[in-house]
């Protein structure tokens, strides 16, 4: 594996179960047990009713581009000047979350909103394996 030198995402006591599940190639979030509310990013408490008590539950990785930009910038420029331009984009995915993350396997310029995504996911490290999102094949 070539060394990853870009910043990496700080795994704490609430975001653990969800970057064990990457490693495991599964999308998980929270759900709460008391009224369903689906949430992402993880906390300790439902912002709907404000219970703690939650279970795991995996997404089926299926969402639309909510909205995105085109980074061709580079910052800092020696860590990311390879990869412009690439698409940094809000997921809505189908459980009615939204999630931050890339759209590799298409051009930036044929990104559009609403297009259909799937999640993959990169291993970039021993410990962290990131959810990245490609479009999804048209139907034969
Ligand atoms: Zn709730």
């Amino acid at each position: 594996m070539t060394p990853y030198n870009k910043p990496l995402p700080a795994e704490n006591v609430e975001t653990k179960p969800f970057w064990d599940a990457c490693r495991q190639g599964k999308l998980s979030m929270q759900r709460c047990k008391q009224c369903g509310h689906h949430r992402f990013p993880p906390t300790f408490y439902c912002p709907k009713c404000n219970s703690p008590e939650h279970e795991w539950i995996d997404s089926k990785g299926l969402g639309s581009v909510f909205s995105w930009i085109v980074v061709r910038h580079p910052v800092p420029r020696d860590v990311y000047a390879a990869d412009v331009p690439y698409v940094v984009a809000l997921i809505a995915l189908d459980e009615g979350v939204r999630i931050p993350s890339n759209i590799v396997g298409v051009e930036p310029e044929k990104v559009t909103a609403g297009m259909r995504v799937r999640v993959i996911f990169r291993q970039v490290t021993p410990e962290i394996t990131l959810p990245l999102f490609e479009p999804v094949p048209e139907q034969q």
